[in-house]
């Protein structure tokens, strides 16, 4: 079974956000334990989430 889980830097408070991407491209939001900014894919934080996924791409090869 793969690994989905990865991190990001929270845009607001740069805390690092744990995020499952497979979720994620389900729809599933993750939101920021420090300042609860949510994270999904709905919204302005669509290139946050593309810089995850390509981060993430670049870990599995
Ligand atoms: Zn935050």
């Amino acid at each position: 079974m793969v690994d989905n889980n990865t991190k990001i830097n929270c845009p607001d408070c740069n805390e690092e956000i744990i995020i499952n991407t497979k979720q994620l491209l389900l729809g599933v939001k993750f939101s920021c334990f420090n300042c609860n900014l949510v994270v999904g894919l709905a919204n302005e934080s669509k290139s946050v989430v593309s810089d995850a996924m390509n981060q993430f791409s670049k870990i599995k090869s």
